[in-house]
């Protein structure tokens, strides 16, 4: 089909005739103006009708160093060239292999093996299955709960569900997931033990302690975003908190599963969140970034403990029965190595840093404004929580719809952004400039006070 032969108009129509978009209120969606996106360049996406965007949000959290990138089109192109798929259920191939070594070598330490997929939930669910069947396979079935944080979201298949915690995603579900424990969210602002930090001495880590001693026989292990809880409106740990996790799970000898889809490959400032406190999991689930934002490549890493305990004869059923059809894609996995490729040779995790400082000075100016309840920032990942009243920290009403509201004032600058509740989110690519980000903060000034203001 020549897509150039058709207006804006019916693509438009055709869009709200046969699509169902994820997670957007279809009968809102119909009555908009939508935006549709034909091509990329650097920072930006532009539209069906030549109209430019700052991706503000990098194209849901993936795109690293921009789009069209031409070492990324190049790998993908000279991989097309070999093989665009083959199998890598009985099979291998040179790129994975050379990626799973990249990846080692870069992995907090102790992370030996790579188990591909090809989506940040099922990287998930597979660190899920994977914590279980340890236990099962060391000769201990009884361990299979799970502990899981308030307003954590690792994804949307049903094993990330149950270990998901936040009510207007998940709630619905609850018939289909399974049980887990809900440890209390490091959320400083609205703390749910209704303490401060630093007195409170991370009291919400000495409650997982507890958890984990009541229970230490049936937990296979706690799932955690390590420092940014992510879709949960970017609640960022306090200083210590990640640290203790770890202290506290190795000391009930329960697995630590780092959920790193959402701050892996640079965001936090870091390659991996987990590098902030020196942390090493015992499993580690990536996807977004990891491609670049290219193309649906995911892992899940583990230890050499927790990958000896699935080598048996066969008779022994020790095999870890898991896999998907696209599992390690080639064209995804030439993707990831050029992008880990240039991390290095552009020397990214240095170059950000002035990046981050600039944002962080312009932060400050927003956190003025008088609806604006928090900003929390970690590398370049940023939530601003606004609210309606700053003193008493009382939020908007649902229904009110104040951060999609920003968002949507703020296309009129040439910025997409997508909102979590009534938390504005900027997470551009690391490629963006000073000068973006000096625009989009402006930008977001305006719209959040055009829209508060009103
Ligand atoms: N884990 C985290 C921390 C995430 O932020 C996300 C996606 N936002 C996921 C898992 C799920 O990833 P995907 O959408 O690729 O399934």
């Amino acid at each position: 089909m020549e897509m150039k032969r058709y207006t804006y108009k019916q693509l438009s129509d055709m869009d709200k005739s046969y699509i169902w978009h994820p997670f957007t209120q279809m009968k809102a969606w119909e009555k908009e103006e939508i935006l549709i996106i034909e091509k990329g360049k650097g920072n930006y996406l532009i539209d069906v009708n030549g109209k430019r965007y700052l991706d503000g949000v990098s194209s849901l959290w993936t795109n690293v160093h921009g789009h069209r990138k031409r070492q990324l089109d190049n790998a993908v192109i000279r991989q097309l060239k070999g093989i665009a798929h083959s199998t890598f259920l009985g099979l291998s191939h040179p790129g994975a292999i050379l990626l799973s070594k990249m990846l080692i070598d870069i992995a907090p330490e102790g992370l030996k093996r790579v188990f591909y997929s090809d989506n940040g939930a099922t990287a998930v669910e597979i660190a899920i299955k994977m914590a279980l069947q340890y236990w099962f396979n060391m000769g201990r079935p009884e361990r299979y709960i799970f502990v899981s944080l308030n307003n954590a979201y690792h994804g949307d298949t049903i094993g990330s569900v149950s270990v998901g915690g936040i009510g207007l995603f998940h709630s619905t579900y609850k018939p289909l997931l399974f049980k887990t424990i809900k440890a209390p969210s490091p959320y400083c602002y609205r703390c749910e033990l209704g303490l401060e930090y630093p007195s409170c001495s991370l009291a919400c880590a000495k409650e997982i302690d507890s958890m984990l001693s009541a229970h230490e026989d049936s937990i296979a292990a706690l799932i955690i975003e390590p420092m940014v809880q992510a879709a949960g409106g970017f609640i960022i740990s306090p200083p210590g908190y990640f640290k203790a996790i770890r202290e506290i799970t190795k000391k009930h000898d329960v697995l630590l599963i780092a959920d790193e889809v959402a701050t892996g490959f640079g965001r936090t400032g870091r390659m991996f969140a987990s590098e902030h406190e020196h942390i090493s999991p015992d499993i580690m689930a990536i996807a977004k970034g990891l491609s670049g934002g290219y193309l649906p490549v995911a892992a899940t890493l583990t230890t050499q403990r927790v990958y000896d305990a699935f080598l048996g004869d066969y008779e022994e059923k020790k095999t870890f029965y898991h896999g998907h059809t696209y599992t390690a894609n080639p064209l995804g996995v030439a993707a990831a190595i050029e992008n880990l490729e240039i991390f290095r040779k552009e020397n990214i995790l240095k170059k950000i840093q002035p990046k981050i400082r600039h944002l962080k000075k312009g932060l400050e100016r927003i956190a003025g404004l008088e609806h604006v309840g928090q900003i929390r920032q970690l590398g370049l990942m940023t939530g601003i929580e606004l609210v309606k009243d700053r003193e008493t920290k009382q939020p908007y009403s649902f229904e009110q719809r104040t951060g999609a509201k920003v968002c949507y004032e703020i296309r009129k600058y040439g910025i997409f952004l997508r909102p979590l509740d009534d938390v504005v989110v900027l997470m551009p690519p690391l490629s963006i400039t000073k000068q973006e980000i000096s625009h989009l903060l402006d930008s977001v000034e305006k719209a959040i006070k055009t829209v508060t203001e009103q």
